[in-house]
C-alpha cells in the first residue's frame, strides 16, 4: 500500500517535470537550447516570470493566454504536464521502490517527449532513442527485465521494424517506415524486454489501424495520412507496461 502522500508528490514532480518536457517536445527538433533562454511568449516575446511558469495553474489563472499580449497558448502545455503527473502516480503507485521505478518514470518522459514531437514533426529524434537504448540495457543490468531479456528486446524491436520497411520499400520502392520507428521499438526492448515489445506492436499496428478506418471513412486524407506510427508506439508502449503481463496471460489462455 503506497502512502498517499507519497502518491501527491510523485504528482507535482510529474507536474513539473511535463512542464520542462512542454520545452523538450518544442524545442528539440527546432535544435534549441533546452536550458536558456527561459520560456517565452512565442507571439510577444514576453519572458514568463516564475509565477506564470507553474505547470498547470498558470495557464488556468490566465485562461490559456499571455500575461502580456493576451494571445492564446495552447491547452497541450497544461495537458502534457497533466499526462506526466498522472502516469508518474501509476508507476509509483504499482513500482517499489528502486531501479525498476526510476527506469520506468524515465521511460514515461521519453515516450511523452515522442509522441509529441512525432505527432508535431513527423520525427523520432536520433538524439532521444539512441541514449535510449543505452540507457534501457544499462538499467537491465540492475532491474526486470535482466540483460539478456532487454538485448534479445532490442534486437527484435529493431529486427521487425527493419524487416517491415525494407520489405515495403523492396514492394513499393518508396519509403513507408522510418529508421526513427526501428530505433524506438528498439528502445521499448532495451528498456521492457521482447515480449512487450511484441505486444506494444500489436497494440500499435491494431489502434493504428483503427484510427485509420476512422480518418478515412471521415473522408479526412486517402490510404497514405500523415499519423505518424511513433505516436501509437508510444501509446502501445504504455499499454504494454502497465498492463504487458496480463494481456500476454490473457493471450496464453486462448492457445491450446
Ligand atoms: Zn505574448
Amino acid at each position: 500500500m503506497t502512502d498517499p502522500l507519497i502518491l501527491v508528490a510523485a504528482a507535482f514532480f510529474g507536474l513539473c517535470i511535463g512542464s520542462f518536457l512542454n520545452v523538450v517536445i518544442y524545442r528539440l527538433p527546432l535544435h534549441q537550447s533546452l536550458a536558456t533562454p527561459p520560456s517565452r511568449c512565442r507571439q510577444c516575446g514576453y519572458s514568463l516570470r516564475w509565477f506564470d511558469n507553474i505547470p498547470v495553474l498558470s495557464w488556468a489563472l490566465l485562461r490559456g493566454r499571455c500575461r502580456k499580449c493576451g494571445v492564446s497558448v495552447s491547452w497541450q502545455y497544461p495537458l502534457v504536464e497533466l499526462i506526466t503527473a498522472a502516469l508518474f502516480v501509476l508507476v509509483v503507485w504499482v513500482t517499489p521502490i528502486g531501479p525498476l521505478m526510476a527506469s520506468r518514470l524515465l521511460l514515461v518522459c521519453i515516450l511523452i517527449a515522442l509522441f509529441g514531437i512525432d505527432l508535431e514533426h513527423q520525427i523520432l529524434p536520433n538524439s532521444i532513442t539512441l541514449p535510449g537504448i543505452v540507457i534501457g540495457l544499462l538499467f537491465s543490468l540492475v532491474a526486470p527485465p535482466g540483460w539478456k531479456d532487454a538485448l534479445i528486446g532490442a534486437l527484435l524491436g529493431a529486427g521487425i521494424l527493419y524487416a517491415i520497411a525494407a520489405a515495403y520499400y523492396l514492394w513499393r520502392r518508396e519509403e513507408g517506415m522510418g529508421m526513427g520507428d526501428v530505433k524506438m521499438l528498439a528502445m521499448v526492448g532495451a528498456f521492457l524486454g521482447w515480449k512487450a515489445v511484441l505486444v506494444t506492436l500489436v497494440l500499435a499496428s491494431f489502434s493504428g489501424a483503427i484510427i485509420g478506418v476512422i480518418l478515412m471513412s471521415a473522408q479526412r486524407g486517402g490510404m497514405k495520412f500523415a499519423l505518424p506510427f511513433g505516436t501509437f508506439l508510444a501509446i502501445g508502449t504504455l499499454i504494454a507496461m502497465f498492463a504487458g503481463d496480463p494481456l500476454i496471460a490473457w493471450y496464453a489462455g486462448f492457445l491450446p
